[in-house]
């Protein structure tokens, strides 16, 4: 599958959100929100579940679209953090790749 890399280095190709978006596959929208509220402790209906990707054109979950990292991507010009001279000491982004190592090594494929 081919990768769908966020600002953030997470491969959007694989989320459910997104996949479940793709398809308008309600049953995978409702499982997802179901998995998502127990791990983020956050109360996620399946209506949430809505995503095209983080930089792609189209619907964004709603914390992705309030993404601190996305935005201070944005801000600065940058596709992705993997463009930022700050990205292997950058806590911002670090809050990412502490749980999901592989999306330092998705930006840094980048380059
Ligand atoms: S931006 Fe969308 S597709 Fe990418 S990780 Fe976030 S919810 Fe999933
Ligand atoms: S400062 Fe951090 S969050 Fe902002 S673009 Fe650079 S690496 Fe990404």
């Amino acid at each position: 599958m081919e990768k769908v890399i966020a600002c953030c280095g997470l491969d959007c190709a694989t989320c459910d959100a997104r996949i479940a978006t793709l398809a308008d596959d309600n049953e995978l929208r409702a499982r997802t929100a179901e998995k998502w509220s127990v791990q983020f402790n956050a109360g996620i209906t399946t209506e949430m579940i809505n995503c095209t990707g983080c930089r792609e054109a189209g619907v964004k979950f709603g914390h992705c679209s309030q993404c601190e990292i996305r935005k201070c991507a944005g801000s600065k010009g940058y596709q992705t953090c993997g463009e930022c001279e700050k990205l292997e000491n950058c806590p911002t982004v670090q809050m990412v790749h502490q749980y999901v190592p592989d999306a330092l090594g998705n930006l840094q494929s980048l380059n």
